[in-house]
């Protein structure tokens, strides 16, 4: 059974990085009918924040990544790293080690002084020390050999053990490492594929002589590359890159940010637009790319409109509503919002701009705004012309006002009076939106209504 995890350590939002290897994992999993685990890595007392856990766990709900059993808290679990620690000790696999912070501190000077990477040396394993105050406990590693492991990405890895040392698996303070922690949870609790960025490779090899230590079963890893700004430098705010939940305030739809984040690293030919569950059909390790992929904020948003573009307005409304009380708009007339959305959603890109998009249908008569060049339509000769239109359009049937009725009336005018359509689309247009460009008039008109449409031409000519 396929079981892969994400596990965040809550010392920040959750950034597209980590949002990404949480999506791969979870697609993963749900490919082969498996689970996917979330495990919140909060042993670090220190930098571990209570926001940044429920940031993390909104940002993961919102993209839609769901997660079997509770929600699992490594802080939760420090008795269960001390077994294993002390299993360890018992058998003589580990040892306790009396070295000072400040000892260590001091070697790792003087290695650096001489141009040497610092290893520690073993020096007390040999001395067979029992429990004391201020030790921490440090796994004895073999003295010779090469780890090798086979990478999901990366291929055949191979680490000379000369180049490990005697890791500390538990500090002073009685906290478990990261290397220990992760290993026992995976182990205990059946991760069969490990998949996570490739600032972790380094770890594996290390994680690989406590899995063997603990005699457990090995998962399969997968180290993915970094995600890079588009001028190949760490990935940071100045590309454009945000924390998850921000992407939600600026009206992404989550299902457009996981094509984009998994197409920044896996590839199905050269398709571009995927929905959850084609991903979810498609994704396996097979195609994750080996070379770290750019961002491009202006691909994420076309990516976004594309699925904008592909929903039904039912669809769409849910996710509009809140954007919409943002602006202050009313939302109590559902069929007129559903009526409009299809006008405007070939013309924007996120839900931000849709609810934008939509202020001037949706705003009542007296706080329409009209738009400097759209006022400028109101000549004796323009208000004459809404004058003479909003008398034939009083005349179209209350029931019958849609499309075509709409059309052929402003036609039969612009023709009958010999004018050119731009003689009168303009004043129009200003006089029921406020604005100088839009969607097409008739549609416009007839999404709101015979009513709402001879009201906003009245205001003008009063
Ligand atoms: N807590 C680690 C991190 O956030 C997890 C790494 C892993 O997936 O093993 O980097």
């Amino acid at each position: 059974k396929v079981i892969t995890r994400f596990a965040p350590s809550p010392t920040g939002h959750l950034h597209i990085g980590g949002a990404r290897t949480a999506i791969f994992s979870w697609l993963l999993a749900k490919h082969f009918n498996g689970e996917f685990l979330l495990r919140i890595e909060d042993t670090d007392f220190e930098r571990s924040k209570q926001e940044y856990t429920d940031s993390i766990l909104a940002s993961m709900a919102w993209l839609g990544l769901t997660w079997s059993g509770e929600t699992i808290y490594q802080s939760k679990r420090l008795a269960v790293y001390n077994e294993y620690v002390d299993k360890l000790l018992s058998e003589n696999k580990a040892y306790w080690c009396k070295c000072t912070p400040q000892e260590l501190e001091a070697r790792r000077e003087e290695a650096k002084a001489k141009g040497e990477a610092f290893h520690y040396d073993g020096r007390c394993r040999s001395l067979n020390l029992e429990k004391g105050e201020g030790y921490a406990v440090r796994l004895k590693i073999p003295s010779s050999g090469m780890v090798r492991f086979d990478d999901l990405v990366k291929g055949q890895i191979a680490i000379d053990v000369n180049e490990l040392d005697d890791m500390v698996i538990r500090r002073a303070d009685g906290t478990p490492t990261y290397n220990l922690a992760v290993v026992v949870d995976d182990a205990t609790m059946g991760v069969s594929v490990v998949l996570r960025g490739d600032d972790h490779v380094s770890n594996t090899p290390k994680q690989i002589l406590i899995y063997e230590a603990l005699g457990f079963k090995q998962p399969q890893f997968g180290h993915v590359p970094m995600i890079l700004g588009a001028d190949r430098q760490k990935l940071s705010k100045r590309h454009g890159a945000k924390a998850v939940i921000d992407y939600k305030e600026d009206g992404l739809l989550p299902e457009a940010l996981v094509n984009y984040l998994v197409r920044l690293g896996w590839s199905h030919g050269d398709q571009e637009l995927f929905n959850t569950q084609e991903l979810i059909e498609l994704f396996t390790t097979d195609h994750l790319n080996n070379s770290a992929a750019g961002f491009d904020p202006e691909k994420l948003l076309w990516i976004n409109a594309q699925h904008l573009r592909s929903k039904s307005p039912e669809e769409l409304y849910p996710l509009l509503e809140e954007f919409l009380n943002k602006l202050g708009l009313n939302t109590f007339d559902k069929e007129l919002i559903l009526r409009l959305i299809p006008l405007y959603q070939p013309r924007v890109n996120t839900l931000v701009e849709l609810a934008e998009a939509l202020r001037p249908a949706l705003s009542s008569l007296d706080k329409l705004e009209y738009e400097p060049k759209a006022a400028a339509q109101f000549s004796d000769e323009g208000k004459m012309r809404l004058k003479a239109l909003s008398d034939l359009l009083t005349q179209i049937d209350d029931k019958g006002f849609d499309v075509p009725a709409v059309e052929n009336c402003i036609h039969k005018y612009v023709e009958d009076n010999s004018l050119k359509f731009k003689q009168v689309g303009p004043v129009l247009r200003a006089a029921l939106t406020g604005q100088s460009g839009g969607p097409s008039l008739p549609e416009f008109m007839s999404a709101i209504g015979k009513n709402n449409t001879l009201l906003r031409i009245k205001k003008v000519l009063l």
